[in-house]
C-alpha cells in the first residue's frame, strides 16, 4: 500500500505555531471494544475554519478541509461540532480488529470535552473522508448527552443506543449513514490534482 503523500498547504504551518499538549488519558472504545494499540495523543491549537475537529497531524488537517469543501454532509457535521462544547482529536492510530477508524475516548477538560478519534492513514482516498465523517457523527452522539464524560460513560451511552454488528462493535445507522454519504458526495465532486489522491 502506497502512503499518501498529500503535503499540507505552507499556510497550514502557522497553524502550529503554538502548540499545547493534552495527554489523552482514558481510553473505551466504540466502535471496536477490542483494546487498541496504546498510542500517545497530542492535541494542537488550531486557529483554523475547524477550531473544535482538529489534528497534530498535517496530512489529515488537509483531508478535513477538502472533505468540508467536497462534502456538504462532512461540512454540517464539523458545524455541529463547532457549535458543541466538544473537541475532536482526528489523529493517526490503530484501532485493531480491522478497524480502519474509531472514536476512542471523551475526557473532560475544562469547559471542553475532549474526544479522540483515530484512523488507519495509509490509504487516502474517499473512502478515508467517509470514515472520518462517520466517526464524526458518533462524535455528536456523545455529544448529544452532557453526561459522558469519559470513555466508561461513553461504552454505556452505545450499550443503551447503539447496536452491536456482527463484528462485536457498537454501531449507530445515522454513523453509517453519514459515511456513506460522504463518500457518495466526495466522489460525485472529486476534481483533485494530485496523483496520490486516489478515488
Ligand atoms: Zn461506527
Amino acid at each position: 500500500m502506497t502512503r499518501c503523500r498529500v503535503l499540507a498547504p505552507a499556510r497550514l504551518t502557522a497553524l502550529f505555531a503554538r502548540r499545547s499538549r493534552v495527554t489523552l488519558l482514558s481510553v473505551a472504545l466504540v466502535c471496536t471494544l477490542t483494546g487498541a494499540s496504546a498510542q500517545p495523543a497530542a492535541a494542537q491549537e488550531n486557529a483554523s475554519a475547524f477550531p473544535r475537529v482538529r489534528s497534530t497531524n498535517p496530512l489529515i488537517v488537509t483531508v478535513l478541509q477538502q472533505a468540508s469543501e467536497q462534502s456538504a454532509t462532512f461540512s454540517r457535521l464539523v458545524e455541529t461540532i463547532n457549535a458543541s462544547d466538544g473537541l475532536v482529536y482526528v489523529e493517526q492510530g490503530h484501532c485493531g480488529r480491522g478497524a480502519r477508524a474509531c472514536l476512542v475516548t471523551v475526557k473532560v477538560a475544562g469547559p471542553n470535552r475532549l474526544l479522540s478519534i483515530w484512523i488507519d492513514t495509509r490509504t487516502v482516498d474517499a473512502e478515508f473522508m467517509g470514515l472520518i465523517g462517520h466517526e464524526l457523527r458518533h462524535a455528536i452522539e456523545v455529544l448529544s448527552d452532557p453526561g459522558v464524560t469519559n470513555g466508561h460513560d461513553m461504552s454505556n451511552f452505545y450499550q443503551r443506543r447503539g447496536s452491536r454488528s456482527a463484528e462485536g462493535r457498537f454501531e449507530t445507522q445515522a454513523a453509517i449513514e453519514a459515511g456513506e454519504a460522504v463518500r457518495a458526495e466526495v466522489r460525485k465532486s472529486r476534481t483533485i490534482a494530485s496523483p496520490s489522491f486516489t478515488r
